[in-house]
């Protein structure tokens, strides 16, 4: 039997009376908010499966966000909020590819929603690329956020200088962790197995290398103002870096001169002889990572800055090189997708392709019928927390609006789900299962006076959930 529809008086499209069901698959904030616009806006009953491939929720939040950013995690209260919306269910520690395919999902739902993210990181594709000591700063954040992919990944932190490739708030996130004394990051809810690290680190110096000119940097003002107002770091800037290019441009934002303004004072400033530092250089381009058995190097190219055709600020090379000393060397060129089995994905940009949150079939060009796609693998990985909100509610108007255009046939019910995942998953993690874990991991953190103390390992996040 289909949907039963009936007309609505303010609006000239039937309103859905079953429930309607759709599955949300991640539970990082964009799933979170098309839940949210869900709830808020479908025109009739509506039933949300919130899938994940980790027992725990929250996405990035968990383990994007740096551990000495709590405020940040407070978001969290929201998601909890809309979790315990008797119309949400969270099944936990389900796959998309592994447990599930798109066409079980269609089957059990009338649509569904990818908000699975961007879960690998963009390579320089340079020599030396794969050499030990040179790692993915996303992978050293997983590490440090104790996400279950990075627990096993060791870091070499013996030597004394890092570089950092990249100009953005995750380059600054990185270099900090690694120039925090390690009893300050002992109170915050770092993964045990990288405070230990840290604690025996002997990093004092991380270089940032940004590819352009201080007024191209991705960092925004809080987090270098952070930076800066540590008086246990000098800041580095050699102030002829910031003579060659300040070119803001006419539509440059208040912001983006501001960043400017304190790249200028800081690259005046003094150095007050602290034992860690941070420098920032600026028009150099890596072009090779070097060493015997592990990188010693990084080999660049210096550029100038030109306006391209269209007035964009682009790197040259000038034909002089340098090498910089490195023992670790951490790339935070970018997030990128990946593809889920049996769901368009466009391989140049990373992400699924798609019309404001319709999934658009690469090779007819034309929407694919009850899917659609919100947050980092809608768009790329680009914005903050709150950037994704009015992002999956525009794919929930999409998909609200269709489904009422082009009611949906009947799908089995949630009960049958219930029963494939129970065959096909084995320990699927509830909300209910998270608020245990949460709890444990905030038991375990209170006596180190720390805001949680995180498990990293999903078996035993499981056996917490099962309690
Ligand atoms: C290092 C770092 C620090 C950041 N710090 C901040 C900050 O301080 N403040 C701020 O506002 N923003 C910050 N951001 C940005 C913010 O985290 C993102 O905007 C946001 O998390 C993107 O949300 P999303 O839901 O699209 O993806 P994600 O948060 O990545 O969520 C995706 C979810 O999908 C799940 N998933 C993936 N694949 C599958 C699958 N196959 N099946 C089922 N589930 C799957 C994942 O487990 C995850 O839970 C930071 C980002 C990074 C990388």
């Amino acid at each position: 039997m289909g949907r039963t529809l009936i007309p609505d008086a303010r609006s000239p499209l039937p309103v859905m009376t079953d429930p309607l069901r759709v599955a949300v698959v991640g539970a990082g904030p964009a799933g979170f908010y098309a839940c949210e616009h869900l709830l808020a806006e479908a025109p009739g009953a509506v039933e949300v499966s919130l899938i994940d491939r980790l027992p725990t929720p929250f996405g990035l939040v968990r383990s994007g966000v740096a551990p000495d950013h709590q405020s940040i995690k407070g978001v969290t209260r929201v998601y909890d909020r809309i979790a315990a919306d008797p119309r949400v269910t969270f099944h936990g520690n389900v796959e998309h590819g592994r447990d599930l395919r798109h066409d079980d999902l269609l089957a059990y739902f009338h649509a569904v929603i990818y908000c699975v993210g961007c879960r690998s990181f963009r390579h320089l594709g340079i020599p030396g690329e794969a050499l030990p000591g040179r790692a993915s700063a996303g992978d050293f954040v997983g590490w440090y956020n104790a996400h279950p992919d990075q627990r096993t990944r060791r870091f070499d932190l013996s030597g004394e200088r890092a570089v950092v490739v990249g100009v953005g708030n995750v380059a600054l996130d990185v270099a900090r962790m690694l120039l925090t004394p390690a009893e300050v990051l002992a109170t915050t809810d770092m993964a045990d197995h990288a405070l230990a690290a840290l604690a025996q680190s002997n990093i004092r110096e991380v270089t940032l290398l940004g590819l352009r000119g201080p007024a191209q940097v991705a960092f925004t003002l809080p987090e270098l103002k952070e930076f800066a107002a540590r008086d246990d770091i000098d800041i580095v800037i050699d102030p002829q870096d910031m003579k060659e290019d300040a070119t803001l441009g006419p539509d440059a934002s208040r912001g983006r001169e501001q960043v400017v303004a304190l790249l200028n004072e800081l690259a005046v400033r003094p150095e007050r002889g602290c034992d860690r530092r941070l420098v920032i250089r600026f028009m150099v381009s890596p072009v090779a990572f070097t060493g015997d058995d592990r990188v010693r190097e990084v080999e660049v190219a210096h550029t100038e800055l030109q306006h391209n055709a269209d007035g964009v600020v682009v790197a040259r090379p000038t034909g002089s090189r340098e090498m910089l000393p490195a023992d670790l060397v951490l790339t935070a060129i970018g997030y990128r997708g990946s593809a889920l089995p049996g769901v368009p994905f466009d391989p140049i940009r990373g992400v699924i392709p798609n019309d404001r949150g319709r999934v658009i079939d690469p090779v007819s060009g034309k929407a694919r019928p009850r899917e659609y796609v919100a947050g980092w693998i809608k768009r790329g990985p680009s914005g903050v927390i709150g950037t994704n909100k009015p992002d999956a509610y525009e794919t929930v108007d999409a998909l609200l609006h269709d489904m009422q255009v082009h009611p949906p046939d009947p799908v089995l019910g949630g009960d049958v789900f219930a029963r494939l995942l129970q065959e096909r998953c084995g320990d699927v993690v509830s909300y209910a299962g998270w608020e245990r874990i949460n709890a444990a991991e905030i038991a375990r953190g209170e006596s180190a006076g720390r805001p949680r103390d995180k498990f990293s390992d999903i078996d035993d996040m499981i056996e917490v959930a099962e309690a």
